[in-house]
This record gives structure tokens, sequence and C-alpha cells, in this order.
């Protein structure tokens, strides 16, 4: 959303924090304090602070585990899982490629809301042991004033948790409810495809209701469960809003990529690419090559052997007073540091390939010879076409 940063290591998956989550700890920790000071104003300002971050630290544990959960079964499930990645409403788990069976979805998918529900389950029932049920509904406000801060902290994290399973069930695909959806259906169709477009459907309709739900809460009527209200009803709508976008956006996602997996490299590749030999000085690859194409990259060859890969943003890179002094193979990104690819690998993969190392173009070699360059404009300007004239 607004870019991410890494905050560790665990089971050989990064984890990282979107910067929109730091809003969201901030949000947690300053409501919490607020509420422990209301609630016990006798309790030290310091102390309902201390606690208030750290049940903001705990949440983000128990969001953590929920994804884990995720991600520790798609291993076991032979898929490979790149990174989880906390942001604004949650996790996500950036899973390389789609299960290969209903029953891998289905089972790496359940297991992340039932995460969540057994935390909330176990933290309500910690917090019951100290505080008798029957208390607090007797006399909420009263048993609430004798909680300790642990039993205090544990009663919102452990609702929270629950709230957190319950949401992830919604049957709305990209959800993980929607998931299970559709694994249900892939089961019963046998078509990935179809299950997708029905359950990514069902996320939209869900969405849309939500919005209308709230734009009724914002006119005063009351909708059972959610109440009514101005800050409510914005709120209902906002999720119905972002879930209705998240299930189209992911819907064309899983299109793509089903059309891409089709497509060899090959075919998508610019053949013949201009290449540039490594002795040369950066102003004459300028004057030379550059500024006669409109290429963005030049593959660097000795010969008949690729050495590297040269950009415009490694030329950028350099002060124009150096561009006489230094050579193309002082900036260009050697062979071996290079990914390429060979023709017959599917765009899909290329594309997933791209993106993780962020780079605009991939070599493409065969027996260890260049035989052409994909560059990502090329993809893209094909799925227009296919779209548009439904040729491919
Ligand atoms: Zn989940």
């Amino acid at each position: 959303m607004f870019g991410s940063f890494r905050v560790g290591r665990v089971f050989g998956i990064n984890v990282r924090v979107d910067w929109s989550w730091l809003l969201i700890f901030f949000l947690i920790s300053w409501n919490l304090a607020a509420g422990f000071s209301q609630l016990h104003p006798m309790w030290d300002p310091l102390l309902s602070l201390g606690i208030a971050v750290g049940g903001a630290i705990l949440f983000f544990l128990s969001v953590l585990a929920h994804e884990l959960a995720h991600s520790l079964v798609a291993q076991a499930r032979g898929v490979p899982v790149r990174s989880i990645t906390l942001f604004l409403f949650g996790g996500v788990s950036n899973i390389e490629r789609e299960p290969d069976s209903p029953k891998s979805e289905f089972l790496l998918t359940i297991v992340g809301p039932i995460t969540s529900l057994v935390i909330g389950g176990v933290l309500l029932l910690l917090v019951n042991a100290a505080v008798p049920v029957g208390d607090t509904v007797a006399a909420p406000e009263e048993a609430l004033r004798q909680m300790s801060p642990l039993a205090t902290v544990f009663l919102w994290l452990g609702s929270v948790n629950i709230l957190l399973g319950l949401f992830n069930l919604i049957p709305g695909f990209p959800l993980d409810g929607g998931r299970i959806l559709r694994s249900i259906l892939w089961a019963v169709t046998d078509n990935l495809h179809r299950a997708t477009r029905w359950a990514a459907a069902v996320g939209q309709a869900i969405g849309w209701l939500m919005i209308f739900g709230g734009i009724a809460m914002v006119f005063g009527v009351p909708i059972p469960f959610f109440g009514a209200g101005l800050v409510n009803g914005v709120w209902l709508a906002f999720i119905g809003w972002f879930l209705s976008s998240a299930a189209s956006q992911s819907y064309q996602q899983t299109v793509m990529r089903a059309v891409l997996e089709d497509v060899p490299v090959s075919r998508l590749m610019r053949t013949d690419p201009p290449t540039v030999p490594p002795h040369i000085s950066i102003s004459s690859l300028v004057h030379d090559y550059v500024m006669k194409t409109d290429e963005h990259a030049f593959p660097v060859q000795e010969g008949e052997r690729l050495v590297g890969l040269v950009t415009l943003e490694d030329i950028r890179a350099v002060p124009r007073d150096a561009w006489d002094a230094r050579t193309v193979s002082d900036i260009m990104t050697p062979a071996d540091k290079l990914i390429t690819i060979a023709p017959d690998s599917d765009t899909a993969d290329a594309l997933m390939r791209m993106s993780q190392r962020d780079v605009r173009q991939l070599p493409i070699l065969r027996d260890d010879r260049l035989i052409g360059l994909l560059r990502r404009r090329d993809i893209v300007r094909w799925l227009q076409l296919e779209s548009e004239l439904g040729v491919g």
C-alpha cells in the first residue's frame, strides 16, 4: 500500500511490515491507553500506557500467528511462500503460486481463522478463570474495574482475535472465507477459473451489501449486529468498498496469470535486441546506442557471450563528467548477478521473477546464448491486445 520494511525472518519466511501498520499501532496503543485510564483512574498513567503498548505488540503477534499458520501449511503442502506482510487491515502471505489442489487450498486457508479463533478462545478462558463470566454479566462495569491489568489486556485481545477470525471467514474472495468457498467450488466444478470467478462475484456482492448497509446506517436505519449511526455506517461502507475492490482485483490477477501461463516467453520477447560491447565508454554508449533506439536496457556481449546488462538507471547513477572515463563494464549488472530464463518458460513465471527482483526486462538464453529480451512493456502491450482484439 505505502511500501513496507523487513522486521525479521521466521521459519525461513521474511516478515515485512507495511508503513500503514505504524498508524494502526499508534491508534491501538492510544485507544487502549485512553480506555484504561477511563476504566482504572487509579492506575498510574505510565502503567496504562505501558499495558496499551504491550497490548498493541501482542495484537501484532497474533496477526503474525494467523499468517504464519497459512504459510507453514502452504510450505508443508509444497507451495513456496516468499514473505508475510502486515498492513492496515491485517496481513497477507505472499504465496508464490496457486495451490495445486482444492484440498491444499482448503487446508492452508482454514488454519488462519482457526488460529485466530483458538488464540481468542484461550485468552477468554484465561480471563474467565480469573473473573468468572457470571459476575461480568451481572455487573459488567464493576467486573471490568476489578480486573487486573493483564486480565484487561487479555479480554480485549481475546475479543479482537475472535472478531479477526470471524471477519476472515466472510465468504468473499480474497478473504479466507472466500478462498475456502473457492476451494469447495473448485473441488465441485474441477475448474479453478470458474471457481475463482464465482467466489470473486460473491465477494463483490457482499462488499456491495456492506456499502448499502453502511449508507442505510448513516441515514439512521439500524442494521442488526452493526447498529446505526454515522461513524459505524461509514466504517461498514468503507470495509465493503475495500472488500469489493479487492475481489475484482484478485479476480483480474488470477485471470491474467491464467492467460500468461499458456504463453511461452519466446512469443513475446524482442528478438535480436541491440547489444553493446563491454569496453566502450559511457559517452559512446549514450551517443551511439541509447540515442538511436527507444530501448531502456542493453545486453552487454563480448563476442557471442553475454557478460551483463546495462540500463538507463545504471547510466543515470554516474555523474556526467565521469562518462568519458568509465566504461560499460564498470556500471553494468554482471551476467552472474542477472536472472535469465529459457525461451520455453511461461510468461506468468517470467513476470513473477521480474516483480520479485524489481527489474523491467529479462534476457532469454538458449544454450548460454542470448536469443532475445523479454520486456515488461511487451507483456503489458500483449495483454492489452489480447483483451481488445481477443487475439494472442
Ligand atoms: Zn488469513
